[in-house]
């Protein structure tokens, strides 16, 4: 790069003559005038630091922006194993919320629920498990900000528990533990704490940051403490939208109405959604024709933080579908009709993709060269395995693939093994056990088989089966030396060298250089290696032989033939 004058980067860099020559003073740059040239390590510095100041101003505007935009609710997920307590938990909370309301109010159900206490407003989903949360996620909607993990505290983490962490995990929500059903003489919280510890998770009183809240959804004990952390996360979080910005929103659920039609429940997120907005909901579209809050109210608009139910969509959408306001009837019909083309082309592709008998799937897998690790997942609950095949599905890679073979809700069976054995995939599950007929067949079938009662074992097993398949990294191993001491040439114009051999041993099925004044000047493999015409598999160091090589044959006096072999370097 040449060197640039002062005028010339000021101009490149949008700046005034004076703005970059005070900049220069301040780095302790010396210059005569803007004429004057700088270094090339000095121009390099000043656009450094002019990209680091703007950025930190963008940044600071940005943050600005976003302290000018009023808080919203933060809105939370009640998850958990099955009986630990989420549904107790959930009627308290809406009863306590119904409480404060004049008796006889309507409520209606819009699938989330305000809480509204003297320090805020918590917003909770109304349906309680992960199976709603994931496929709400798969359709890549974030909806829950918190995930409130209830845990029994007399029966303590279950396989559930586990999933639910990772699902909250997963899609980044901050997460609380409940420990509930305090009230039970056999709660036995410091048990859990200690297997929240197990995972990963040390308690606030014991110097960790893992917010844990006893509580009994029953008694209603702890909930107005839960109530606070979840608003104390809430404001150390700052939660805003922007009620002005373009509508955004996310379906809940959704239902056909005999009387109604389509109604579906909606979380707005952002924006603020008004009666007669067109709106798109994945491949379905709508005008909102009217909206209904929780307390049965009809509303004109509704902005971030609110659930409502909106009639209006022609056709059911999903839960988990993003709610984008469009600008007319037009754009909505073109976007969706794309949307479901877009799909349809893609469900033509994995059909293709698919392979339908086993023969087919071996043969795609040789054909297409490219590694492969494949599975057959095998788990207790289609929730879990959801969620272990949307951990995987990120771990694959180009240059490894994952393939999950086969995903079912169950025990490992023998047929599984024969699959496995046929397509060379492992067999691995998820909080269920093989049986032992099972256990033996893949042993004798040599089928790996491996059982986890921890997701994020399981993913650590594939992240070492990915590595394991990566192209092994190879490194040299120099066997020998021998120099060449005498040349001898054959009829032919071949050369065969007469060597001693120095160092190490010279092996015939071994790769060989030849150095001259150290330098290669020829690498490939040997053609012959003799001691006194017999044809020898190597020659140790201090004995004489005869080495031909296979091409070569301008050897010098003095020249060394190293033989050396590549060896795997262990990952
Ligand atoms: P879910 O499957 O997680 O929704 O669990 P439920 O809310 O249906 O609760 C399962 C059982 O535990 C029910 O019989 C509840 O009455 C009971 N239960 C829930 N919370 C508590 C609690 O805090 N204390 C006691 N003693 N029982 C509870």
């Amino acid at each position: 790069m040449a060197k640039i004058r002062i005028y010339q980067l000021a101009k490149e860099l949008g700046m005034t003559n004076e703005e970059l020559l005070e900049l220069l003073d301040q780095m302790g740059v010396a210059y005569k005038s803007h004429a004057s040239t700088l270094s090339e390590e000095d121009a390099e510095a000043v656009r450094e630091l002019v990209k680091e100041q703007r950025g930190l101003q963008e940044k600071l505007a940005e943050e600005e922006r976003r302290k000018a935009l009023p808080r919203r609710p933060p809105v939370v997920v009640i998850m958990g194993h099955v009986d630990h307590g989420k549904t107790t938990l959930l009627d308290y909370l809406r009863k306590s919320r119904i409480a404060e309301k004049e008796a006889g109010g309507i409520t209606q159900h819009v699938g989330a629920f305000e809480v509204k206490t003297p320090q805020g407003t918590v917003v909770f989903i109304d349906t309680p498990g992960h199976e709603a949360f994931t496929t709400i996620r798969q359709r890549g909607a974030k909806v829950a900000d918190i995930a409130v993990i209830v845990i029994a505290a007399d029966d303590g983490i279950m396989p559930q528990t586990d999933e639910a962490i990772a699902h909250a995990k997963a899609a980044g929500a901050k997460i609380v533990f409940a420990l509930n059903k305090m009230d039970l003489p056999q709660a036995d919280p410091d048990r859990v704490k200690r297997q929240l510890m197990e995972r990963g998770f040390v308690p606030e009183e014991y110097g960790g940051d893992a917010i844990v809240v006893p509580i009994s959804a029953k008694t209603g004990q702890g909930v107005q403490d839960l109530l606070e952390m979840i608003l104390l996360i809430a404001e150390l979080e700052d939660y805003r939208a922007d009620p002005n910005a373009e509508p955004k929103g996310v379906i809940l659920e959704s239902k056909l109405d005999k009387q109604a039609g389509i109604i579906a429940n909606m979380l707005v997120q952002e924006g603020t959604f008004r009666v007669g907005d067109y709106v798109v909901a994945g491949e379905v579209y709508g005008r909102i024709r009217a909206m209904m809050d929780a307390d049965g109210n009809q509303r004109k608009e509704t902005g971030p933080g609110s659930a409502v139910q909106v009639l209006g969509f022609q056709e059911l959408p999903h839960a988990g579908d993003v709610v984008e306001w469009v600008p007319d009837l037009e754009a909505a019909k073109e976007i969706t009709e794309e949307r479901k083309e877009e799909r349809k082309a893609r469900e033509e592709a994995e059909k293709e993709r698919r392979p339908r008998t086993m023969a087919d799937l071996l043969r795609t897998l040789q054909e297409e060269g490219q590694k492969e690790v494949n599975l057959i997942l095998r788990a207790d609950t289609q929730g879990s395995l959801e969620a272990i095949q949307h951990i995987l599905a990120k771990e694959s890679t180009e240059e490894v693939k994952i393939n999950v073979l086969l995903a079912q809700v169950g025990a490992p069976t023998e047929s599984d093994v024969l699959l496995a054995q046929t397509a060379n995939a492992a067999i691995l599950a998820f909080g269920v056990n093989p049986s032992g007929a099972v256990k033996k067949a893949a042993e004798n079938k040599g089928v790996l088989l491996k059982t986890f009662r921890i997701i994020y074992d399981l993913i650590d097993e594939v992240r070492a089966m990915v590595k394991g398949q990566k192209e092994p990294i190879y490194k040299e191993e120099i066997l020998g030396r021998a120099e060449v001491r005498a040349i001898f040439r054959l009829p032919g114009g071949k050369q065969v060298a007469g060597c001693m051999v120095t160092q190490g041993k010279v092996v015939r099925s071994a790769e060989v250089r030849v150095l001259r004044k150290g330098e290669e000047i020829w690498k490939g493999k040997m053609a012959s290696l003799k001691r006194f015409k017999e044809d020898v598999r190597e020659v140790a160091q201090g004995y004489e032989c005869g080495i031909g090589l296979e091409g070569f044959d301008d050897f010098q006096e003095g020249d060394i033939i190293e033989a050396f072999q590549m060896v795997e370097v262990p990952a």
